[in-house]
């Protein structure tokens, strides 16, 4: 595993905490010097249970076998289009964020989705190993107006950071967007928003048009701009150097009511979800330990709408169970999307037969309760506390295209999800897990 070029601290004015790769671990990286490191493995891994492990496994592969079977299943379009399958579904139910929150659906959606990129590119599927799904999509090289490219992608969210949100819909732009990104090691989704800031800081008059220099024009829907100022951001050149510490401390620096709409929650930017549309996406937006992001939201729920999306009714429950359940199956270093496949005890059958424990499926989720209070605790003393459960003030304003028949959200709606949120965890008023629950837990002491 190498360190790229984005997390390395250079220059005396460079911090080494860049944080543009998501969740932080190429800035520990590079604050530490640490470039490269690598890890082979000389002794084959053992299971408790071989034959039982490998019955788990056969097991394991059937329902993804009959899932994938199905025309309807989501991750068979992930296998055969990428994980651009579901723009035009996400577009169609007003939940893909467009020009910075503005819109809940892109006009030019179908140019930049997976389907376009299958249609305009010549695509092979490529998976992890053992995955029956392979929802990665590599295209042949490709010249375009900024150089050649030959990369992995684009994935779903980079189709929202650097597509929509952007209001691109240059798939060209987009595909060589998704290559720097990669040559950098800067997280697409990220760097998309960051990109959208600055765009909508100068709708704003908070940053100048010309920021990115002679012959660039800052604004959405603007390609080369975008391929300039990711270069910029790369290099922490000009405003770059800004963007570079993310829109939580840009907007801080800003001000001018930036953070109003800044993208972000403890200072991780927003994933390709719309808080204003879906009550379940507000909640963990705001309660997710590492901030905005979509890994244990209730999307599917909402979007299929299982639930009412506009709906503050039972959403508690609903989150915290999917928080609970994606952190125990991500101890098994899982894929997240094998959980739109297996339930809790299809899981516990692979672990108790590799590791020889005897979890229950009540037991597993319990686990996955435990670390998430623990991290809670962790970030409580980190001095990240209730406050922080927010949103910013952009998502209660209501898109100009809001469809009809919805409620937006609300502070009142909000306060409400937040409420009983912690009612639900058992956690106090101020957002701190009682004791009781923390017991309860085996985690008091
Ligand atoms: S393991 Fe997950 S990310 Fe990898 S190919 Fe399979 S579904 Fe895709």
């Amino acid at each position: 595993m190498g360190l790229r070029a984005a997390a390395e601290p250079r220059g005396p004015h460079d911090r080494a905490d860049h944080p543009l790769p998501r969740g932080g671990a190429g800035a520990v990286f590079g604050s530490k010097n640490l470039k490269v490191f690598g890890v082979v493995g000389l002794n084959d891994v053992k299971v408790a249970n071989p034959k039982g492990f490998e019955e788990a496994i056969e097991r394991t592969y059937t329902a993804f076998r009959e899932d994938l079977s199905h025309p309807w299943s989501l991750l068979g379009g992930f296998g055969r289009i990428g994980t651009g399958s579901g723009v035009a579904l996400i577009n169609d139910k007003h939940v893909f964020a467009t020009r910075y929150h503005k819109y809940t659906s892109f006009q030019h959606a179908n140019e930049i989705d997976g389907e376009a990129f299958m249609r305009k590119y010549e695509t092979r599927p490529i998976g992890c190993q053992s995955c029956l799904v392979h929802c990665g999509m590599v295209r042949k090289p490709l010249e375009t107006k900024w150089g050649t490219i030959w990369t992995r992608g684009p994935e779903y969210e980079t189709m929202y950071s650097i597509g929509s949100l952007c209001f691109n819909d240059n798939s060209d732009m987009l595909y060589y967007a998704n290559d720097q990104a990669e040559k950098y090691g800067m997280d697409t989704l990220s760097l998309g928003v960051n990109v959208a800031f600055a765009m909508e800081c100068v709708d704003r008059g908070i940053l100048s048009k010309d920021a990115l220099g002679e012959g660039y024009t800052l604004e959405f829907g603007n390609p080369d701009a975008t391929v300039r100022l990711i270069d910029m951001i790369a290099a922490r050149e000009g405003i770059g150097d800004l963007l570079a510490e993310g829109v939580k401390r840009a907007s801080e620096k800003l001000n001018q009511g930036s953070q109003d709409f800044a993208l972000q929650v403890k200072g991780m930017e927003f994933a390709a979800w719309m808080p204003e549309r879906m009550r379940g996406v507000a909640t963990t937006f705001a309660t997710a330990n590492r901030g905005a992001c979509h890994k244990r939201a209730p999307i599917g729920m909402e979007l299929m709408e299982f639930v009412p999306m506009d709906s503050t009714e039972g959403r508690a429950e609903l989150v915290a169970q999917i928080q609970n359940v994606v952190n125990a199956t991500f101890t098994l270093v899982s894929c997240r999307f094998a959980e739109f496949v297996l339930k809790p005890a299809q899981f516990v059958d692979l672990l108790n037969n590799a590791s020889g424990m005897s979890f229950t499926a009540e037991q597993f989720e319990l686990m996955g309760e435990a670390i998430w209070n623990m991290e809670r605790m962790y970030n409580l003393a980190a001095g990240i506390d209730a406050s922080q459960d927010s949103l910013p003030e952009i998502c209660f304003k209501v898109p100009l295209d809001f469809p009809e028949g919805y409620k937006p959200l609300t502070h009142s709606d909000f306060n409400i999800l937040i409420k009983d949120y912690y009612e639900y965890r058992g956690w106090d008023a101020s957002g701190t897990p009682t004791p009781e629950r923390l017991e309860k837990l085996g985690l008091k002491g």
